[in-house]
């Protein structure tokens, strides 16, 4: 029986050890850190045998086949043993699509991948399609190729899970765009980021399409570099194009094939420029999957913000909060900046992931009133406005940090939460420094 060792008990690595389970393998899990009661339940349920505060060699390195995790970094000392001893390492997705023949559409980028995911889920849902939602969000694609059966699938893919792929091939593929994150992953190389990202089109067929940004020029570029043989489907805020979305007045114009759809920007449930795309993106998926227009339409104008994102929380003596904690980098900030049509007091900060504040600049001078620092180390924020004669406050947790942009803030302001920053700092993920906030805010 041929043995497929997992490293990593989280939702990738158990989902990919039931699916392993469930094919007839050898299988077992390793965990150098905890894991968590949940999963360690699951894994007994199944009757996988697993490790944890540990990788134990002898029980690893006879493997036939390795799934990794995506959490776990290939300079990590097993993965480079598991590598000088020939075995092969694979992502979850990579395994769980041997098993699945559903159509396949995968969803990656910097920004905005979950809420294009769950867009592209909502429009197929709405279309009475018999759809499965995994990937980063939700449950793991291998589980549900275990558990369930799914005609389609829409998967939210980090740049983490396409490191490991060979013959995965989605049937529709999306890079939403791509800007500098995550790059302590990728020996601090922005084209080695660029690489794994486009790893999601590197097995497309002339049938298949790849959905793309065209007024991204990092997208641009790197595809002026390869050859991609597949309906290519940009969408654009800035030009015309013969065959994708673009913007043309009041319209999104979605061209697909020989027929052309046209829908009011105002009719979009999801306001931002930002959102923009993101609704072009999944229209585009949405027709390429033969979706009838009206239920693009009536999807687009009635889904519903995902919680972290933009998520107006309340409005308290005419001053609205909105948290939006989900900005952990530079450019989600941007986004959140330039769509708010009222003064802002901006609450800022965590974990720096070596950003570059400078491009914030021209909007903080155009919108912001106020700002409230919220992290543990803000000498950078500091550094990069503080020069600007606005009003500036340090504050340690959500709660200090929501009184006092509610003391900076008058009737008609924002108080919006966008970090530009990872959240570990002060909070266990950006979920928690989320309803942080919203508690706090419901306390005023
Ligand atoms: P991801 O899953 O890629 O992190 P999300 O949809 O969760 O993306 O959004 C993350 C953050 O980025 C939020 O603050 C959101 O407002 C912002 N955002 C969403 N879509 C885009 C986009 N297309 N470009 C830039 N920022 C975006």
């Amino acid at each position: 029986m041929a043995r497929v060792v997992v490293l990593g008990g989280a939702e990738s690595g158990v989902g990919a050890a039931v699916l392993a389970k469930v094919k007839g393998f050898d299988v077992f899990l390793s965990d150098k850190g905890q894991i968590s009661d949940n999963y360690m339940e699951t894994l007994r349920k199944w009757d996988i045998p697993f490790e944890q505060g540990q990788h134990s060699a002898e029980l690893i390195l006879n493997a036939d086949e390795v799934v990794k995790s995506p959490g776990i970094p290939s300079t990590a000392p097993m993965v480079q043993q598991i590598r000088e001893k020939g075995i092969r390492i694979v992502s979850e997705i990579e395994f769980a699509s041997r098993y699945d023949s559903a159509k396949k559409i995968c969803i990656t980028g910097s920004n905005g991948k979950t809420t294009t995911t769950s867009l592209i889920y909502f429009l197929l849902q709405n279309a009475g399609l018999n759809v499965g939602l995994g990937g980063n969000i939700g449950k793991s694609y291998a589980y549900q190729v275990a558990t369930e059966h799914f005609d389609y699938y829409v998967l939210e893919i980090s740049s983490f899970q396409l490191d490991d792929i060979y013959e995965f091939r989605p049937d529709i593929a999306i890079i939403t765009n791509i800007t500098p994150d995550h790059l302590d992953r990728y020996d601090h190389k922005m084209e080695n980021y660029v690489a794994a990202k486009f790893n999601i089109t590197r097995n497309l067929r002339p049938d298949d399409c790849f959905i793309f940004d065209s007024d991204d020029e990092i997208t641009i570029g790197h595809l002026s570099n390869i050859v991609l043989r597949c309906k290519m489907l940009p969408f654009s805020q800035e030009k015309e194009v013969e065959q994708g979305a673009f913007v043309k007045n009041d319209r999104m114009v979605i061209r697909y094939e020989k027929e052309e759809t046209n829908i009011f920007l105002q009719e979009l449930a999801l306001g931002g420029r930002h959102n923009l795309y993101n609704s072009m993106a999944a229209a585009l998926a949405a027709k390429a999957t033969g979706i009838d227009n009206e239920v693009i339409r009536k999807s687009l104008a009635t889904f519903q913000p995902i919680e972290h994102r933009l998520e107006p929380v309340l409005s308290i003596k005419d001053v609205l909060y909105i948290n939006d904690s989900k900005a952990t980098n530079v450019d989600a900030a941007w986004y959140a900046l330039e769509c708010q049509k009222r003064p802002v007091v901006w609450i800022v900060g965590g974990t720096d992931k070596g950003n570059d504040y400078s491009v914030l600049n021209d909007l903080v001078k155009e919108k912001v009133k106020g700002i409230v620092c919220l992290g543990v180390d803000n000498s950078k924020i500091h550094a990069a406005f503080g020069g600007l004669g606005i009003q500036m406050t340090d504050t340690g947790s959500a709660e200090e940090a929501v009184r006092a942009a509610a003391g900076m803030a008058s009737a008609g302001d924002v108080v919006l939460l966008s970090p530009c920053c990872a959240s570990f700092d002060l909070f266990k993920n950006y979920e928690d420094r989320g309803e942080r906030f919203k508690a706090a805010v419901r306390n005023l």
